[in-house]
């Protein structure tokens, strides 16, 4: 029991798992966000691009070996496969070139793939029908060794458990078809060679989940705000991007906040740059608290976020910012309240073209707030909420 235990603790370690949720990502592809699909995507069609065009060369080219070991009606019959394979390699490097989707490098990948097996195949029925010695037979050989190239090829892509699953299958179907014993005497030699692949495949799936795993936390770092745990402002710049599409396209709502804390400078200039990231830290969950599951709270920059509030209105824009007031963003370090200055813009009544636009709108009623005296929002309208309990002269002197 010990002993299943520490192996379960070493296979999670080496393969970066931690929480539930970092073991359903490798699964299936559901909980992956933009920037992993899209990163993905453009790996593992980089990745086809290159072999396709590597074997796009290379399979004509073993055409010579073929030509000085293989009998000449055997070689004839091979070149033409191998042009075959090799104008559908052209095709396939062809299309990788083009952007990156997930469903363009999950069909690429497929095709891919499925050349090798398909070239297997047809070069196993050529060789089949011929009685090879010698040399001819070692060269001749080296063809069966192709359903193992094709499964060592997984190795090099980073697949979810269910992706892997779905290539996999049909190659191991394609070995097992083709080694499957006719005679008693190649049941050795069959199970063999099963029993390899099935190795193979075992590695390659460690390989494909690892490079998936890795991916995933790379991204993740590069998505997260190490100290509030936040979208930083390169993640949230693709979400503010994809919301402001949805919402144009579909004629939708969009607010946006723009909050930027009150008086913090002098949070740290009296209390240390630590006590200052404290507060910043539980500012940032208790935003995180007050908003709805689908919005997102990105780190815009130093003390100032931009909380994504999809097809919210500004009626409901402003019903969020109540809401974040009476919540309240935490405590300084004097015990009062933390307070921010928020400006909000909506997509359709502010009839804006881009997220910037939109951002810098929010940002300049931002600024207004500000100088309206602080712990208060500037809604869409011109229309203020002001902090409850908060008194204008106390803070406004700051910043
Ligand atoms: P105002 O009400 O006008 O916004 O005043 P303010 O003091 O909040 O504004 P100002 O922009 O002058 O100061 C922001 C300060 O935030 C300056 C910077 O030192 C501090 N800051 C930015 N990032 C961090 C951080 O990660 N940690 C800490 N502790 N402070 C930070
Ligand atoms: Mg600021
Ligand atoms: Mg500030």
């Amino acid at each position: 029991m010990k002993f299943i235990a520490s192996m379960y603790i070493s296979l999670s370690e080496s393969l970066g798992i931690y929480t539930a949720d970092q073991l359903f990502e490798l699964f299936t592809t559901k909980e992956h966000g933009l920037s992993i699909s899209r990163h993905r995507s453009a790996i593992v069609q980089s990745r086809v691009y290159f072999f396709s065009v590597l074997f796009a060369v290379l399979v004509p080219l073993w055409s010579v070996v073929d030509i000085i070991f293989l009998p000449g009606e055997l070689w004839n019959g091979l070149l033409l496969i191998r042009l075959l394979a090799s104008a559908a390699f052209v095709v396939i490097a062809w299309q990788a070139y083009k952007d990156p989707s997930l469903k363009r490098a999950r069909s690429l990948l497929a095709g891919m793939l499925a050349v090798t097996p398909l070239f297997y195949l047809a070069s196993a029925h050529l060789i089949g029908a011929y009685d090879l010695h010698g040399t001819e037979q070692i060269f001749a050989e080296l063809y069966a060794l192709l359903p193992f190239v094709m499964v060592a090829g997984l190795t090099l892509f980073p697949l979810t458990l269910a992706e892997f699953l779905v290539y996999a299958l049909p190659m191991f179907l394609v070995a097992a078809f083709t080694a499957y014993p006719q005679t008693a005497a190649e049941i050795p030699q069959a199970v063999s060679t099963l029993w390899l692949l099935v190795l193979i495949l075992g590695v390659a799936l460690f390989s494909a989940l690892s490079q998936l795993r890795y991916m995933l936390s790379q991204v993740s770092h590069a998505s997260y705000d190490v100290l509030t745990g936040m979208l930083t402002r390169r993640a949230g710049i693709e979400m503010l991007e994809l919301q402001f599409r949805l919402a144009s396209m579909h004629q939708a709502s969009l607010s946006i906040l723009y909050f930027d804390l009150d008086n913090f400078k002098a949070i740290n200039d009296t209390y240390g740059h630590e006590a200052g990231d404290g507060v910043l830290k539980a500012a940032a969950q208790q935003l995180c608290k007050s908003v709805r599951k689908g919005d997102s709270v990105i780190r815009w920059g130093g003390e100032e976020f931009i909380v994504v509030l999809p097809t919210a209105d500004p009626n409901e824009a402003n019903e969020v910012v109540g809401r974040i007031m009476r919540a309240g963003v935490g405590e300084r370090p004097e015990g009062e309240p933390v307070t921010a200055s928020i400006g909000i813009a909506e997509v359709q009544e502010d009839k804006l073209s881009d997220w910037k636009s939109q951002v810098e709108l929010a940002d300049h009623r931002m600024y207004t707030a500000k100088t309206n005296g602080r712990a208060r929002s500037i809604g869409v309208n011109g229309e203020a909420q002001v902090w409850p309990g908060f008194t204008v002269t106390a803070q406004a002197g700051g910043g």
